[in-house]
């Protein structure tokens, strides 16, 4: 994929802070960052988003995501750590080669990523939980 940036990155060809390197991943730091630390693991083949990964490539990459998760947290002695897929554009998405970021946080860092929370009531809660189970 000659466009995509992270594949030209994993490439070489364009240059970054890699951090972290095994069979199915590429995990370098974020160029505009969340948080000091804030890495993103890349599938070293190219998936436009999470739901074009297959089911035997994500257990893998998932593992690598927590292999990266937790040598963030213990080399940057971070209290948690948020882990983010932005899923297509009305999410965010702005690489269309599967991520997942990985936020490194800190007691009363006082960053808040949560959307603002709403109050939705019961019906139309009842209902979104029914469409999601039926079908
Ligand atoms: P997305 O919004 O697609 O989930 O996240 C893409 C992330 O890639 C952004 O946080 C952005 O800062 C990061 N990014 C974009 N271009 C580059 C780049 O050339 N190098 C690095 N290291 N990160 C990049
Ligand atoms: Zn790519």
């Amino acid at each position: 994929m000659e466009n995509c940036i992270f594949c030209r990155i994993l490439a070489g060809d364009i240059p970054s802070r890699i951090v972290y390197e095994d069979d199915a991943v590429v995990a370098f730091l974020d160029i505009n960052p969340a948080a000091p630390g804030h890495t993103l693991v890349v599938p070293k083949e190219h998936f436009n988003t999470l739901l074009d990964v297959g089911v035997d490539t994500i257990g893998p990459v998932f593992s690598s995501v927590k292999t990266v998760a937790e040598l963030v947290k213990t080399r940057l002695e971070a209290d948690g750590f948020n882990l983010l897929v932005n899923q297509g554009r009305a999410a965010g998405q702005l690489i269309e080669h599967f991520h997942v970021h990985i936020i490194p946080r800190y007691e009363d860092d006082q960053r808040g990523l949560m959307p603002p929370k709403l109050d939705l009531g019961d019906d139309e809660m009842d209902q979104i939980a029914e469409k999601l189970r039926s079908g």
